[in-house]
């Protein structure tokens, strides 16, 4: 392929970012490191399509897109699964996916339970639906101090994430 096809391949993937439908369970903790930051930022920069995409995406585990896609400041079309994506399901995710969100600006915002669950999903008299991501989800939701084994530092983790997750990424090119 000459590197105008590549170019061309590679800007129609970048242009619909994380449509992508993992196959096995997510990981029982989210990778936040800065490509999980630099994807909540454009997320939040985002804006809506003068249309609304009727139907959700649901990933493996269960969680569950917004029922409208989003613009990212640059043009490019995403799902509200993308950071869920990013931080859950890494190992899936196109070596292509990466490097496009490895180009969006740096953030420092750190996702909400919200941005990395998706909604939380109930029957309509009320009682939750029990599905995978729960499980995490209620381990990111708990409150930090009052359970030893998630006292470390959020900064700490950050930082330890963030340099092995470089250090992979690295070796893939
Ligand atoms: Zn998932």
């Amino acid at each position: 392929m000459g590197d105008d096809g590549r170019v061309a391949a590679a800007r129609e993937l970048v242009m619909r970012l994380l449509y992508i439908e993992p196959k096995k369970m997510l990981t029982d903790e989210p990778v936040i490191d800065d490509l999980t930051l630099r994807m909540v930022r454009a997320l939040r920069d985002a804006t809506r399509p003068n249309y609304t995409f009727c139907g959700f995406h649901e990933c493996v585990c269960g969680a569950l897109s917004d029922s409208t896609d989003r613009i990212l400041p640059n043009g490019w079309m995403t799902n509200t699964l993308c950071v869920h994506y990013l931080a859950y399901h890494r190992g899936e995710i196109p070596a292509r996916d990466l490097d496009a969100v490895s180009e969006l600006p740096l953030g420092t915002a750190i996702p909400t339970s919200h941005e990395l669950h998706g909604p939380m999903v109930r029957y309509a008299d009320g009682t939750k639906i029990i599905r995978p991501i729960d499980g995490p989800r209620e381990r990111y939701d708990r409150p930090k101090s009052s359970n030893p084994l998630n006292a470390r530092h959020p900064r700490a983790q950050l930082l330890t994430r963030t340099s092995r997750v470089d250090s992979a990424h690295h070796n893939l090119a």
